[in-house]
């Protein structure tokens, strides 16, 4: 079998984005025979970007509702929150004592930060948490915990999912004596995942504020938003550059190619961008509405997504634990049995 493991930050509402770069295509993984799902909700990664309860509170719920509402069905996933399992920042630690700090130096959500503090003139590691800084330890952790095979991430992932392999290589070595105790992952970058633009433009992102959300707000605000997208000034009648329209690529991600070629054809031919935008709506509405409303239902019992998450860390537990006994006695803190 082959572990695929990924996860979501509840830092915001769940967006377009999340769900056709990320939600859809692992339920779809889920449902392959011989795949072993184990998707999370990566809640302490969240601390880092967010330092609102309230919001990590309601966006808990509202992803975790999401999965499920999405088509996720818990008996077939190991479905679980990352802190219901105190394995994972106890090998986050082992982790951190054996990776080098100039290994973190070079990770790219690091880096972007210090040269924008370098255009801003500021010192370069203003607004720079620990947290931020070795984030990438934890994300080992998060893989290396079960050793999971195949991990789906977006390109800006890749660099990441390296070091969790220099990592768990320099602990093998160090500590596997003769034999490996992790896994060495294998990063799968989806080439017709697309990145959805937000509605400013820059990639939609949940930190950026620029997002359409998937269910919240209803029909309604998803209208509303779609209407706020971004277009160029070119009127009703005359061509648009379908490519370089984002109502475009966000009617690609969820269209049929033929539909999607059927859209492109209608811009370049002259169609104005207030029916461009009333057909983009429609479309997603059609696929959105039945699922908004298994939503809706399962945000009104918090009680059952509970019940779900518990039996999900139940399940991940029976390995994590028996994992760190191993982990514990290989590096010395516990006795050899
Ligand atoms: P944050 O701003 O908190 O990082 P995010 O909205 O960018 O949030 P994450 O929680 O970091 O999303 O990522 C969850 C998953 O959603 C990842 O697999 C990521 O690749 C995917 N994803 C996020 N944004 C997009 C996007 N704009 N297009 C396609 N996939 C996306």
């Amino acid at each position: 079998n082959t572990r695929v493991l990924t996860g979501i930050t509840p830092s915001g509402t769940p967006h377009l984005g999340n769900y056709a770069g990320a939600m859809r295509p692992s339920i779809e993984a889920s449902t392959q025979p011989g795949v072993d799902a184990f998707y999370f909700m990566a809640d302490y990664h969240a601390l880092i970007k967010c330092d609102d309860p309230q919001r990590i509170a309601r966006s808990r719920l509202e992803i975790a509702a999401t999965w499920l509402a999405a088509g996720l069905d818990p008996e077939h996933v190991t479905f679980y929150r990352q802190s219901d399992i105190p394995e994972i920042p106890e090998l986050c630690w082992m982790l951190t004592c054996v990776t080098p700090k100039g290994l973190m130096n070079r990770a790219h959500a690091y880096k972007a930060n210090v040269d924008q503090n370098a255009l801003r003139g500021t010192d370069p590691d203003d607004g720079v948490t620990m947290g931020l800084f070795s984030y990438p330890v934890l994300m080992a952790a998060d893989i290396l915990m079960f050793n999971a095979n195949k991990v789906p991430v977006g390109r800006d992932q890749i660099q990441h999912l390296e070091m969790t392999r220099d990592i768990a290589q320099r602990f093998n070595n160090l500590y596997g004596g003769g034999r490996d105790l992790f896994v060495l992952p294998e990063v799968q970058v989806d080439d017709d995942v697309a990145t959805l633009p937000g509605l400013d433009g820059r990639k939609m992102s949940k930190s950026y504020d620029n997002t359409i959300p998937l269910f919240e707000g209803g029909a309604k605000a998803l209208r509303a938003a779609i209407m706020r997208i971004v277009t160029d000034s070119r009127g009703p009648g005359e061509p648009k550059d379908a490519e370089q329209s984002h109502l475009y690529m966000l009617y690609r991600a969820f269209a049929s190619r033929d539909e999607a070629a059927q859209f492109r054809r209608q811009l370049e031919e002259g169609m104005g961008w207030g029916d461009a935008k009333t057909q983009l709506y429609d479309y997603l509405e059609n696929i959105l509405a039945p699922m908004r409303e298994r939503y809706i239902a399962l945000t009104a019992r918090p009680d059952r997504i509970e019940d779900i998450l518990q039996a999900g860390a139940d399940k991940a537990r029976k390995l994590s634990r028996p994992f760190m006994d191993q982990l514990r006695e290989a590096v010395g803190l516990r006795a050899v049995a």
